[in-house]
């Protein structure tokens, strides 16, 4: 089996001035997580490394530089999920964990669980050895420096205007064909405390189903859960006949990945008139991505194993 790795770091409105770190920051991801498919390893290792690296960039919404919560707090969502087992490990509402996406991992592989929440995730992230941070120290100033703007004025949209960044998400298929996809975010910003969205949820935010592919998510968490978004492309991945939107009066080249990232998308403007994206990778590691934003911070690694990163 070829390995294959995508990722990405949210869609949004990203702003002219973020679009070169959102690039560098894809960029990294995908060398971290293909150092180690090229070399045999496998796909857990390969998307955990990839998402951590995206967590611990300050121009993406994930690990430090996180959106504030109303209060001023950081609360972080992660999950990861297994293609051949459907096990997945999801946390939520994390304040002290450097990289939700290390604990996520141990909960699916330690724990009888799919997914822990707040202090008791904390607590299972000290048993299984990961050291907790202080609070403060996933704060970025930009991230302050907003929130206090977006709490002054009604949360006006302008005051988003440099810190529109996104979720981050990666999905990889390793030479033995494993298949692993993974999600990350500090969710929405202002966001009431407790408020959890689609990113650590089970086919909302992430899925990976062997029989067909692997999906990570990124866009409005309360309209992706309407129509459990990540599991809906997988579905049309396995169905690409009822794909009718996409594939009607498109060019004959799109490949099945590519429609049914289209479809899923299309689905979800179509009954929830909301806006996000999607990255997948088919079960033979065919990657596509797919957004009704302005921009969406992505990339992949190409058959001939070079980086292709787009912010558009
Ligand atoms: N989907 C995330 C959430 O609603 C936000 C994002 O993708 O940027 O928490």
């Amino acid at each position: 089996m070829k390995p294959s790795l995508i990722v990405h770091g949210g869609a949004w409105d990203i702003p002219d001035e973020a679009v070169e770190a959102c690039h560098a920051g894809c960029q990294r991801a995908l060398a971290a997580g293909w150092s180690i498919l090229a070399a045999g390893g496998p796909a857990l290792d390969a998307v955990e490394a990839a998402v951590m690296v995206l967590e611990d960039d300050p121009v993406f919404d994930a690990g430090f530089g996180s959106h504030l919560n109303l209060d001023g707090r950081v609360e972080c969502d992660a999950i990861v999920m297994n293609a051949a087992t459907l096990r997945a490990g999801a946390a939520a509402g994390l304040r002290r964990v450097k990289n939700p996406i290390r604990l996520a991992r141990r909960i699916m592989e330690r724990s009888n669980h799919m997914m822990l929440i707040a202090e008791g995730a904390e607590r299972f992230a000290v048993q299984q050895g990961l050291e907790l941070c202080d609070p403060e120290e996933l704060i970025s100033e930009t991230e302050r420096a907003a929130w206090q703007r977006c709490k002054q004025d009604k949360h006006a949209a302008k005051h988003h205007r440099g810190h529109e960044q996104g979720t981050v998400g990666a999905v990889a298929l390793d030479g033995s064909g494993q298949l692993f996809a993974a999600t990350s975010t500090g969710g929405t910003c202002c966001k009431l405390p407790g408020r959890v969205g689609d990113s650590p949820l089970i086919g909302c935010g992430c899925y990976a189903d062997a029989d067909a592919g692997g999906v990570s998510c990124t866009g409005y968490g309360e309209a992706i859960m309407k129509v459990v978004l990540a599991k809906t492309a997988v579905d049309f991945l396995c169905r690409p006949e009822t794909c009718v939107n996409s594939a009607a009066g498109s060019s004959c080249d799109l490949s099945t990945a590519e429609i049914a990232a289209r479809e899923a998308i299309h689905l979800l403007a179509r009954r929830t008139h909301a806006t996000g994206g999607l990255i997948l990778l088919d079960h033979h590691g065919n990657p596509a991505a797919a957004f009704n934003t302005p921009r969406m911070a992505h990339g992949y690694v190409k058959p001939d194993g070079t980086f292709f990163t787009a912010v558009e």
